[in-house]
């Protein structure tokens, strides 16, 4: 059996993150996806949280035939030990999936099979280039699974996007 990891902020989990997944899949027979970053919400870069990252993942993940675990994973402040800082959030897995130089390096120097996934159609399926999109609330719905369509609206999220881009521009929040 074995288990593979994949980290990223997915902010928002998009159709390229979930391409990345299938092909996972084919490796592996249990996958934990890892939501990094999962203190972070309500900024443009990172406007979601972790439990709304968790719906959007787990809804998206519930039609693969792969067994799935998805774990929210904080910030460190200390790289040297955000491994075993992820080894403690997560169940054991056999290989990590990433394609960030950093997160390669710390899973190789702890000795972590490491696996690069390249991503698909990456002029559209970019995380900045979709909150871009939202932020105007143009054309970003086919960019997303259903699922993350539907949990965005739920929450209202494009209208905490627009407030969250005047708050950084401003410094302070949209007094409206
Ligand atoms: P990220 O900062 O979310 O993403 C970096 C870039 O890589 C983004 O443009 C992302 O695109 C892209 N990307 C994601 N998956 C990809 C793939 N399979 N192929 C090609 N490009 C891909 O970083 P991340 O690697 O996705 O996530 C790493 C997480 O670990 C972050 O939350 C980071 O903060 C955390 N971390 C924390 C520490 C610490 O706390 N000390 C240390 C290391 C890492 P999209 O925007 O489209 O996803």
């Amino acid at each position: 059996m074995t288990r593979g990891f994949y980290i990223g902020r997915f902010q928002p989990y998009h159709r390229g993150h979930h391409r990345v997944i299938e092909q996972i899949a084919a490796e592996v027979d249990e996958l934990v996806v890892g939501i990094g970053s999962a203190d972070q919400s309500h900024t443009l870069d990172n406007p979601f949280t972790a439990g709304e990252r968790m719906v959007m993942i787990t809804k998206c993940l519930a039609d693969l035939d792969l067994v799935t675990y998805v774990v929210p994973i904080e910030d460190i402040n200390r790289n040297s030990v955000w491994v075993s800082h992820v080894q403690a959030m997560s169940p054991t897995f056999d290989v990590a999936y990433s394609n960030n130089p950093l997160v390669i390096r710390l899973f190789e120097e702890s000795n972590i099979d490491v696996h690069q996934s390249p991503m698909f159609e990456r002029e559209q399926l970019e995380g900045t280039t979709i909150r871009d999109r939202m932020r105007q609330d143009e054309d970003w719905r086919e960019l997303l699974p259903d699922p993350v369509v539907a949990t965005i609206e739920e929450i209202n999220g494009i209208t905490r996007i627009q407030h969250v881009a005047d708050t950084d521009k401003s410094g302070r929040a949209d007094p409206e």
